[in-house]
């Protein structure tokens, strides 16, 4: 199946060559250019399979350059052997045999674990697997320089894409991070970070900033030149990447399996799922999975106090002119959603035209408004909310002390939207919100909503959690004691150039 770019639709591509660049050279985003139908037969074949042989069916339907034994081997190596095989905890990757798990709260809602990989937060489901699958992809276009990969991260994306990369063969990984924009314990885990072909660097700004300078690196003719002499080019390991995108598809259809699977839901009956939303990569995938014929009725789009995307979509104004927030759920702390214009292409049945138009006012104002039609179609399908941070806090609260379940602030802001939205619209459709990290990821606001005064050292807050909650924490974030910092470098937005030319000297 071909690729085309989001902002010229006449571009064709190969599915490795999409993933081994990462981003079109003209700023857009690959997309396929038809999304596969599931029939019911193929959904309830689903059903009976593990999630590592529901992932390598799906990607397969999107990836014709890949064998159906290369994609259930590197299922196998992302998310470790089936459950079936598991006969201990911990012996997988992932510290939990079902890979994806739904924890049930309430008769008609369920939580979509997608944090038991190894670093704890969602976004280790896409990029355990997008190594492999780029790995493979420059094998596949028989390209021989080195691929550098240039990280933007609100938090998790870095340190999982850091855990992805390491030490795999013809790849380099640099990571910037908002010097102040993400948990004690995240950046602990990525300055800590194990391989020899890794980079970790602070940037002096907000998410924002550091993605738009890795964007500004990306689009620069003479760094590109530059790079080459070394043997070097760019690509990406955020979610304007399909290879990010596409392996999240698969656990919204899996979920969906799981809820027919255990009699829950009627094969063929609609449910809700709702999404925290940053930088639009989750929901997107949310999206295609509907889009490919599972039955999901409303889209859910959850954000904190950063609440573009609400307006948005209660709208049809994108405007970033905005405060920007710091606040305890940092990952979605964001106010230019890329992935929104891989939505804007399909809702506008792909106008490349409109959809640069729109991005160039973007890129100019800060704002954008969409016609009527697209805001129609977007209306019909998605419902945006927000959380307060109160909210947040009031939600960890009350899903411990109610149904005994501990959450992170992510997770929370997704259920607190979900209940909102309920209330509101009076649709009771059985419900999941998305679990994006682990409750042990951010501690100290997760210790303060259930009425602890956080340890005064972040590391000590793992074990005060779990002695007041009971839950055991992943093995791998407790292991961060002790552990030896290898990055301590800090740089101003307009030095990220040099700090790229000399991780790659
Ligand atoms: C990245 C992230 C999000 C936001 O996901 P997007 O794909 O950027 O919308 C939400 N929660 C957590 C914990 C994350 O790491």
């Amino acid at each position: 199946m071909d690729y085309l770019s989001t902002r010229d639709k006449a571009l064709r591509l190969r599915a490795a060559e999409a993933i081994a660049m990462g981003l079109s050279r003209d700023g857009g985003l690959f997309t396929p250019v038809l999304f596969p139908h599931l029939s019911t037969l193929e959904i309830e074949t689903l059903c009976g399979m593990s999630y590592q042989r529901r992932a390598a069916y799906v990607m397969g339907k999107f990836l014709e350059d890949f064998s159906p034994e290369e994609l259930n081997y590197y299922a196998v190596s992302a998310y470790g052997p089936d459950a079936s095989v598991i006969t201990s905890p911990g012996q997988g990757k992932f510290d939990h045999p079902e890979v994806a798990p739904l924890h049930p709260v309430d008769g008609n809602t369920w939580c979509l674990e997608l944090w038991h990989g190894p670093t704890s937060a969602f976004k280790d489901m896409a990029l355990q697997m997008l190594p492999l699958l780029l790995s493979a992809s420059l094998k596949k276009t028989g390209e021989e320089k080195t691929a550098c990969i240039l990280v933007a991260t609100s938090g998790d994306t870095g340190k999982a894409a850091l855990e992805g990369f390491k030490d795999v063969e013809q790849t380099k990984i640099l990571v910037f991070y908002p010097e102040n924009g993400v948990s004690e314990i995240q950046k602990l885990q990525m300055v800590t970070q194990e391989g020899n072909n890794v980079g970790v660097c602070a940037v002096q700004g907000n998410f924002d900033d550091a993605q738009n300078g890795v964007k500004r690196i990306f689009s620069d003719e003479e760094m590109r030149e530059e790079l080459a002499k070394r043997g070097c080019f760019l690509s990406s390991a955020n979610s304007i990447n399909w290879g990010r995108i596409l392996p999240q598809i698969v656990y919204y259809i899996s979920a969906y399996c799981d809820l027919v699977r255990s009699g829950t839901v009627k094969l063929g009956q609609k449910i809700n799922y709702c999404v925290p939303t940053g930088n639009f990569g989750n929901i997107l995938s949310c999206y295609y999975a509907r889009k490919m014929g599972v039955p999901i009725g409303r889209l859910i789009c959850a954000s904190n106090r950063n609440d573009v995307l609400t307006d948005f979509i209660r709208t049809g104004v994108y405007d970033r002119n905005r405060p920007f927030h710091t606040t305890m759920s940092p990952s979605m702390d964001i106010l230019i959603s890329s992935n929104l214009e891989r939505l804007l292409f399909d809702l506008s049945e792909w106008d490349d035209e409109l959809v640069r138009g729109y991005m160039a006012q973007l890129n100019q104002t800060g704002r954008y408004e969409i016609n009527e039609t697209i805001k129609e179609r977007l209306q019909m399908l998605f419902y945006g909310g927000f959380c307060s941070e109160e909210d947040t806090s009031a939600t960890i609260a009350a899903m411990y002390r109610e149904h005994g379940y501990l959450i992170d602030t992510h997770t929370a802001v997704a259920a607190k939207v979900l209940s909102d939205y309920r209330r509101e619209s009076g649709d009771d459709t059985p419900a999941v919100f998305v679990s994006t990290a682990s409750p042990y990821k951010f501690c100290d606001s997760v210790l303060a909503a259930i009425g602890e005064t956080p340890a005064a050292n972040s590391l000590d807050r793992i074990e005060q959690l779990r002695q007041v909650s009971g839950v055991t924490p992943p093995v791998r974030l407790a292991a961060l004691k002790g552990k030896p910092v290898r990055f301590t470098s800090v740089t101003e937005r307009s030095g990220m150039d040099s700090v790229v030319k000399s991780f790659l000297q």
